[in-house]
């Protein structure tokens, strides 16, 4: 349920409508528009008695949400949701790049990563501290050690970290580090680690399950939102399916879908979906051409020397290469779109 108040509905009735669903043992959730504020219901079980939040002053309409994930719909929130990072911005806008090794290596390779990374313009390094491998046997992550190298390279590049938070009890020691804190593929259904995090003050970029539906990735988002944390990126990072040619399968089509059932920002993964580097940059233009707001890329100095994800990461030449495609690909959606809407 959602109470559209009018455009010129003042505080007081903000607050009224949000005592009043309180009031009828719900939630509230005042979703700020441009335009004006809706204040979305949850927790009821089925339908609200309209009637009574519908006479309240400064009320337009009440109206149903049809999905279950409600806080992620665009039909709570038609305008796009932009991700500010630092004065960076995902989402509503220009592409934007996400770039770094699988892990977090020695402190002489990150910092040589970071700087080839800095260097082309990419505002956001990736690697993981913690990292969930198959096997046991594989290597882990530097885990603590990781994150003060993650904070050592921040600090001489001004780059933004995104990080992977594997576990409950890391999330305070990562998000000390994390401009933007990971949710993995493996952990898009630990609802314990998606409420934990839905508290923090940073900004969570989530993975979807290589064997989840659209619908169950976006509930998962709404654990985000409803717990309190709205600057939430989706990431498509590739599905199982019985294609055998690729680590993954790059769902391109949900990538568009996504972007018509949610006001949130997508990115797209190619390096897990492809998982072999000489498919990176056509699954890249796709993921752009399909819609997305941003893509997270594997890449290294010397990629067959890296510590973990070899041979799906690309070396920095390539990824200049990858990035100005993908640029050209997005002023050719962008004139497509213009075109569309003639
Ligand atoms: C990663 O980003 O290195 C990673 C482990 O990704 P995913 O959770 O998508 O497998
Ligand atoms: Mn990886």
């Amino acid at each position: 349920m959602l109470v559209v108040m009018n455009v010129d509905a003042t505080t007081e009735q903000i607050d009224a409508v949000c005592a009043a669903i309180r009031g009828l043992g719900f939630t509230p959730h005042p979703m700020p528009g441009a335009q004006r504020t809706a204040v979305c219901v949850t927790g009821n079980q089925g339908p609200v008695h309209r009637d009574v939040l519908a006479s309240l002053p400064g009320v337009r309409e009440v109206i149903s949400v049809s999905k279950p994930y409600k806080l992620v719909s665009r039909e709570t929130h038609a305008e796009s949701t932009v991700v500010r990072v630092g004065g960076h911005a995902i989402g509503g806008g220009a592409l934007q790049f996400i770039a770094g090794p699988c892990s977090v290596e020695s402190e002489d390779r990150m910092m040589r990563i970071a700087e080839g990374v800095a260097a082309l313009g990419v505002p956001f390094l990736r690697a993981g501290a913690y990292k969930p491998r198959t096997s046991p046997y594989a290597f882990q992550g530097l885990e603590q050690e990781g994150l003060r190298i993650l904070d050592a390279v921040r600090r001489r590049f001004g780059l933004r970290i995104v990080t992977e938070v594997l576990s409950e009890e890391s999330v305070e020691a990562v998000a000390s580090v994390a401009d933007v804190l990971q949710i993995g593929a493996r952990n898009m259904q630990n609802f314990a680690l998606l409420k934990k995090v839905a508290r923090c003050a940073n900004p969570v970029l989530l993975k979807r399950g290589a064997s989840a539906t659209v619908e169950e990735w976006l509930m998962a988002a709404e654990y985000l939102l409803s717990g309190g944390n709205r600057q939430v990126i989706l990431c498509e990072r590739g599905i199982r399916t019985f294609s055998d040619q690729t680590r993954n399968t790059l769902d391109v089509s949900a990538i568009a879908a996504v972007k018509a059932l949610s006001h949130l920002p997508v990115v797209a993964d190619p390096s897990h979906a492809a998982g072999r580097r000489e498919f990176v940059a056509p699954l890249a233009r796709a993921a752009v051409a399909a819609g997305a707001d941003g893509l997270i890329i594997e890449a290294h100095f010397d990629p067959n020397s890296a510590w973990s994800d070899g041979a799906q990461t690309i070396d920095l030449d390539h990824l200049a290469a990858v990035i100005a495609q993908a640029r050209a690909y997005e002023r050719l959606h962008v004139e497509e779109n213009a075109s569309s809407a003639r």
